[in-house]
């Protein structure tokens, strides 16, 4: 998702308190960030950000990072916080997914959710795919060693791509499906984001996958 650039979208996220400007300068101590030793569960590529929304107004015992690289799209998110009273246990980055390592030290982050990820469709694109064993090993490098990876999308091609990938990267599938919404078991709590509602109602089926990393 790229919306047109939004004059004044640079602006507002760099005086939004909800939007950390210098996020690495925090690795290593996040939760003295949040002031608690809360897990930190972070979502990247948010979009418009629902769905972590969603989860941190649901789980005030975890701190959530939103990330998203565009400033025209995180502005939206930004300005849906502004609408509502905050929960304290949501921030957001405007950094791109490949500087994790920079921002959070090793172990610091205990889920990671990945919803309807960009599909780079060509095979030269294939590294930029939040889910390729680049990414993963990006990933490897934050993740605790019982966190885990949660990823969603409606374009099999990529989630074909995921699931041979993942034991590529050394990880774990822990769990599968091709239908999320008609599936008991992991759709049991599901937050649809602003894509899985656009996507579902055009009766594409979800799928997902939750992986861990092997110790
Ligand atoms: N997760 C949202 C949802 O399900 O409604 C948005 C999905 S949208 C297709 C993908 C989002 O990921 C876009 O907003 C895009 O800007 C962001 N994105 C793509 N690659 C990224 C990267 N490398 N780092 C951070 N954000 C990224």
């Amino acid at each position: 998702m790229r919306l047109r650039n939004i004059p004044g979208a640079d602006e507002a996220i760099a005086s939004s308190p909800y939007c950390i400007q210098d996020p690495a300068s925090n690795r290593g101590s996040w939760q003295n960030f949040f002031q608690n030793d809360h897990p930190v569960h972070i979502e990247t590529g948010m979009g418009k950000g629902r769905f972590i929304l969603q989860l941190a107004l649901q789980n005030p015992g975890i701190n959530y990072i939103g990330i998203e690289k565009y400033t025209s799209v995180l502005l939206r998110a930004i300005q849906k916080l502004e609408t509502i009273e905050a929960p304290s246990n949501l921030y957001f980055l405007c950094v791109d997914a490949d500087q994790l390592p920079q921002i959070f030290a090793p172990g610091e982050v205990s889920r990671i959710y990945l919803n309807f990820s960009d599909p780079w469709p060509k095979k030269r694109h294939a590294r930029r795919r939040l889910t390729s064993r680049e990414f993963l090993s990006c990933y490897d490098q934050i993740l605790s060693a019982d966190g885990t990876l949660e990823f969603k999308t409606d374009n099999r091609q990529l989630f074909d791509f995921s699931l041979e990938e993942i034991p590529a990267a050394g990880w774990k599938l822990v769990a599968r499906t091709y239908d999320l919404h008609h599936d008991e078991r992991l759709n049991t709590g599901n937050i649809m984001t602003e894509y899985e509602e656009k996507f579902s109602a055009s009766g594409n089926p979800i799928y997902k996958l939750i992986a861990s990393r092997n110790p």
